[in-house]
């Protein structure tokens, strides 16, 4: 990797794509003191950021010059291919690293690093597990992958943008941000079906879900805690409750869902897989040992 530091940049960091995300992430360098540099296609959602110390450029390739480092927080990779394709733009990326959090797939990301590579750049991949309103809290994360040595180096500006900051290798960060995403959108997608099936029971909506919230914060978080644990240790004793005690009491809160009329696509299938773990011989064990259920050589048909 080319050293960066003999040349003087006027900008700490450049942040490209000024959409709900590009907005927080250039605010929160700026609220960190940093030089910041910032360009959009529409340059008419700067002038917050500009009222609040950013430099609008005038266009990508400025925006690539201003700064050793650009994030980009573009809408796709397709978007991120246009910017790429601007005038100037491939010529400004020699010595610069681009930082991406662009949603995109494995081969487009590793495209873009052979692109930035042979333009003299670097690439690392980021990939924040946060909303808008959480970026820089100090419980939220940040996964990135792609050069390495790079991301070390811009480790400490990134770092500004979650509480948690991590890199891993290409197939153990894709991984990782699959398995993260899907179990938190199917635990908030459960709690969306339970504040709905509460309008069936005719349950004031908006009292439950914050009732929901209030029970489930310690229950849930303990449950995950203790799961880990075991599934850690090994230890799926049933002293706290069996499997097939469970599987008996769901039946009962799938019977009762149902004579609301309620849609419950997550609870019945929350029932299924329980059902099909007691009958593979975990029914005495803890329910942590559903997860072993899902394991390989458990799948349907083998
Ligand atoms: P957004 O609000 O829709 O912003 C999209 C940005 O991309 C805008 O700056 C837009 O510019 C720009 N853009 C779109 N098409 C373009 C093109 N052809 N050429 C140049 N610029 C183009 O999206 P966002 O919520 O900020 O998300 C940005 C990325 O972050 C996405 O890949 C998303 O998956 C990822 N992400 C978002 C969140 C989230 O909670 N929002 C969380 C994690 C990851 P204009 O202003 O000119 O339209």
């Amino acid at each position: 990797m080319r050293e960066q530091n003999n040349e003087r940049f006027e900008f700490d960091v450049s942040v490209v794509g000024l959409g709900a995300m590009g907005v927080i992430m250039a605010q929160a360098f700026l609220k960190q003191g940093k030089r910041v540099a910032i360009w959009n296609r529409s340059p008419g959602k700067a002038a917050a950021l500009v009222a609040a110390g950013a430099h609008l450029c005038d266009c990508a390739e400025a925006a690539l010059n201003a700064s050793p480092v650009a994030i980009f927080v573009l809408l796709d990779n397709h978007a991120t291919h246009e910017v790429l394709g601007m005038p100037g733009v491939m010529r400004a990326l020699a010595n610069r690293t681009i930082v991406d959090y662009t949603t995109n797939t494995k081969d487009e990301g590793l495209e873009l690093q052979a692109l930035l590579n042979r333009a003299g750049g670097h690439y690392v991949k980021g990939m924040i597990v946060a909303y808008p309103r959480n970026v820089g809290h100090h419980e939220s994360h940040c996964i990135h992958t792609g050069e390495r040595e790079a991301f070390e180096q811009h480790r400490a500006l990134l770092e500004g943008l979650a509480g948690h900051t991590v890199f891993l290798p290409w197939d153990e960060a894709l991984a990782f941000a699959t398995v993260l995403h899907a179990h938190a959108f199917a635990a908030m997608v459960a709690f969306f079906e339970a504040v709905g099936a509460s309008d069936r029971f005719g349950l004031p909506v908006s009292k439950t879900a914050r009732l929901l919230l209030d029970t489930s914060r310690f229950f849930i978080a303990d449950a995950l805690e203790e799961a880990v644990r075991r599934l850690e240790t090994g230890d799926f004793a049933g002293d706290q409750a069996r499997l097939d005690v469970h599987a008996d009491a769901f039946a009962h809160i799938a019977q009762s869902l149902h004579a609301q009329r309620a849609w419950t696509p997550v609870f019945d299938a929350v029932c299924q897989v329980v059902q099909r773990a007691a009958s593979m011989g975990y029914g005495d064990q803890d329910i942590a040992a559903t997860a072993r259920s899902f394991a390989r050589e458990n799948e349907p048909g083998q």
